[in-house]
Formats: C-alpha cells, structure tokens, sequence
C-alpha cells in the first residue's frame, strides 16, 4: 500500500498504540518493531535491485500451469544494502531488552570474529536453507529468532522492492487458482479483502506482493470445498476474520479494508490480530508462516 511517509507514520502510530494497548505482546518486541519501521522504511527507498533477465524466469505457458515467475533463491535483492543495515538493526535489538541484548552482543560477535558471514545468513534466508539459523535458535535460547528477525528485516526493503518491479513481468490474466506467490512461491502470511466486490489477495510471507487469490479457498493447500472451510471472527477484533481449513488443519487471518476504520498495515495488522491466532491454535490449527518479521 502507497502512502507518503507523513500518513504511514501516523498510521503505524497508531496501530503500535493500539497492539501496545492490548497488553498481549511484550514490550520489548513491540518497542523493537517501533523502532526497526523507520529504517525499513527509509531503505526502501534506496534499495536498488537488478531484475535478471527476462529468459531466466518462467515462460507464460509454464506460469499459468502454476510455476511461481522465480524461484526464492534467485529473486533479487540489494546485498550491500542488506549487509549494511545489519549493524544498525543489531544496535535497535540490542535496546530493546535484556535477552536482545545478550542476542544482538553475540551476534555482533560473531560477525566481527568471522564465525558469522553476513552474506551467507542473507543468502541463507533468500534460498530458504536453515543450516545458519537453526544453530543460533538454540545458543540463544532467550531470544531464539534473534538472527532470522534481523536477517529477515535485513533483506525485505530490497526484495519488496524487487517484487514491486517484478510484478510488471506478471501475464495478464494470471488465473489464481493457487495461494501461493506468483512471483516467489512462497506462502502468503496473512490475506485481504478489498474492493467493493471484496476481492481477496495474499500477501507474500517471503517478497511481501500482494497477489490475487481465490476468495473461498484454502490457501495453504488450495481446498476449494465450501464445507471444508469455516471462518470465525471475535467481536473485538472488527475486520479481521480467520478462515480456516478442515483439509490441511492450517488457518490464515483474512484483514477486511471494507471494515477496519484504518488503513490496512498487514505486517501490523498481523501484530494486532495476534489474539486470534492464540484462539485459533487453541482449536488445534496450524499457521505455517512466520509474522513479515521472522518471528
Ligand atoms: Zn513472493
Ligand atoms: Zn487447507
């Protein structure tokens, strides 16, 4: 979503105001996305991103059976830019509480040393291997998601970026039977309804797009059967509905734009919804995507 950096402020103020007030996440974690939105949002602006050429994506023929425009491993990002917000984004998680702190210290640690290298956790988490982060979830047990949170944020200017220029490669017509990215393959982390038709789309947990997808259909294993799909909202939540599959066991929150009085931040909105998915997983469903933070 385009706003100027004046209306998003205001509306990221308030939509940490309100997580902030319903006392569910901890301090720490909600000061640390307060802080991290400028910086993001600053390099999304100087991200720059070369687009690989045209004959290395998938063909039309191949994207309409279903083939994601690239794979994770070679969607572009801006390295340098990535490896260069790493620093200022271990100083805002080393702020931001005592298990962060000892986190970010033992990152930075391992960076200088050269037991971590910066473009191998990036290239890491751009080709969706985990052999660089799941060691660190366990030597950091206070903080486990301490190394995705940063790489994740590290690269999501870039590849947001990237996405943005990419979507113009998109055939038109593109049917979207499937939930899953047609630019990355990945899974959307949450979905929208928009529009007056209420149009729904996804929002990719990987490359951010937001993507067309079937407004009665599981998007996690694409069951389109009405009876298999239930949905349940909770009064206090206005807006915000989670639909769930009877198939693959998994849930999505589905944000309605038509409903909330605010303008629609979806990796806030995410963090705002956050009791639903308590709800949800206390009835036994699955999320098996991460918040846009890697945590
Ligand atoms: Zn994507
Ligand atoms: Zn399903």
């Amino acid at each position: 979503m385009h706003f100027d950096d004046q209306t998003y402020a205001r509306h990221a103020a308030a939509k940490i105001a309100l997580i902030r007030s319903q006392d569910i996440l901890p301090e720490a974690l909600i000061g640390l996305v307060e802080q991290v939105l400028p910086l993001l949002r600053q390099a999304r602006t100087q991200a720059r991103v070369e687009l690989p050429p045209a004959e290395t994506c998938a063909t039309t023929e191949a994207m309409f059976a279903g083939s994601p425009l690239l794979l994770r491993q070679h969607f572009p990002f801006d390295l340098e830019q990535a490896v260069g917000l790493m620093p200022p984004l271990l100083d805002i998680l080393e702020a931001s509480g005592d298990a962060a702190a000892e986190a970010a210290q033992a990152l930075r640690q391992a960076f200088s040393s050269g037991g971590l290298d910066p473009e191998a956790v990036l290239r890491g988490l751009a080709a969706g291997d985990d052999t660089v982060f799941a060691p660190w979830r366990e030597r950091l047990p206070g903080s486990p998601r301490a190394l995705d949170f940063v790489a994740t944020c590290a690269l999501l200017p870039s590849l947001n970026k990237a996405a943005e220029e990419l979507a113009a490669r998109l055939p038109e017509n593109l049917p979207h039977e499937r939930g899953h990215c047609p630019l990355c393959g990945s899974l959307p982390y949450i979905s929208l309804l928009k529009d007056k038709e209420g149009k729904r789309f996804g929002v990719c947990s990987f490359c951010g797009f937001e993507h067309r997808v079937r407004r009665i259909a599981c998007l996690y294993c694409d069951e389109g059967d009405q009876d298999k799909l239930k949905l349940f909202r909770v009064a206090e939540y206005p807006g915000v509905r989670v639909d769930v599959c009877e198939t693959c066991k998994m849930y999505v929150k589905t944000l309605d734009s038509r409903d909330l009085d605010q303008a629609t931040l979806p990796d806030l909105d995410d963090m705002a919804s956050v009791a639903l998915d308590v709800l949800a997983q206390q009835q036994g469903y699955k999320r098996p995507t991460l918040s846009a933070w890697g945590f």
